[in-house]
């Protein structure tokens, strides 16, 4: 496998954001997350990893359109050149479309191919302060490269019943990436999302969660919110929607959050 240079000490951190179960809140909370960083003054590159597309179409009127992630992996174009621009949030945005389900199988003969990602960000790396690769709703290799990729993990757990549950799978392929990356453990934040403060389930989910995770899981939990789920229908990150919202108000004290461990 390909050696994955250290990382210097201007360089963007990248964060991926994955949980192999779908419906938890990774592109949300990668869109905003993105977007609250980048209202804080940070420079910020969004990686979709999702061939679904959901953060692209967020963040770039009309989508995807061309280029985008797919390119990059297969090495025809560089990462610098296939960056789009979202006009609302000022984030960079590297797109994914469905495409991205190809690479997989086109890739599938190459050595290092679960660092085929974090190699072909290394040059662009050092042009951001943070990097946030939103990732598939599978373990398979797309999620891989983007946790090869990344210094960090952030794990979105929803709010419901049996919320630890694929917990287990997902830290065991957390070990199998610091194994393969040479560290001793991949660092990571849980954070609780679609909290209903309302439910006597969403305190008993929390309680669960603390006393499992205890101190990696972020103090900030995100609230369920309707503006949350409208907002991607008005081209607008929840920030932008409803800034003064309780989503919009949590995303921004979740970034500070992740700033602050970002450089620990
Ligand atoms: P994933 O990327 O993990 O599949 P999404 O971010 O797409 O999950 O969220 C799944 C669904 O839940 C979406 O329809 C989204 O709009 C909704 N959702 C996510 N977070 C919230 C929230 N805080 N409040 C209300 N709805 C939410
Ligand atoms: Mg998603």
């Amino acid at each position: 496998m390909r050696m994955i240079s250290k990382t210097q000490i201007d360089d963007a951190v990248i964060w991926a954001v994955a949980n192999q179960k779908g419906g938890v809140g990774k592109t949300v909370t990668t869109v905003n997350l993105a977007a609250a960083l980048s209202a804080m003054g940070k420079r910020v590159l969004v990686v979709d990893l999702d061939p679904q597309g959901s953060a692209s179409n967020n963040l770039l009127s009309g989508g995807a359109g061309w280029g985008g992630v797919y390119g990059v992996m297969r090495g025809e174009i560089g990462a610098k050149e296939a960056v789009q621009k979202d006009q609302c949030a000022g984030i960079d945005v590297l797109a994914a479309d469905e495409d991205l389900v190809a690479v997989e199988v086109e890739l599938v003969g190459i050595v290092g191919r679960e660092a085929v990602l974090a190699g072909r960000l290394e040059g662009i790396r050092r042009l951001y302060d943070y990097v946030v690769i939103d990732s598939p709703p599978t373990m398979g290799f797309l999620a891989i490269n983007a946790l090869v990729a990344a210094d960090r993990v952030l794990v979105p757990i929803q709010c419901e019943y049996m919320a630890l549950e694929g917990l287990t799978r997902l830290m065991a392929t957390l070990d199998r990436v610091a194994a393969l990356k040479g560290l001793e453990r991949i660092k990571r934040m849980y954070v609780l999302t679609m909290y209903d403060q309302r439910t006597n389930l969403s305190s008993d989910v929390v309680r669960e969660v603390r006393e499992h995770l205890g101190g990696e899981v972020a103090k900030t939990m995100i609230p369920r919110a309707i503006k949350v789920a409208e907002a991607p229908g008005f081209g607008r990150t929840v920030l932008d929607h409803d800034p003064w919202g309780a989503a919009s108000l949590a995303y921004r004290v979740l970034a500070e959050e992740v700033a602050n461990v970002s450089r620990s």
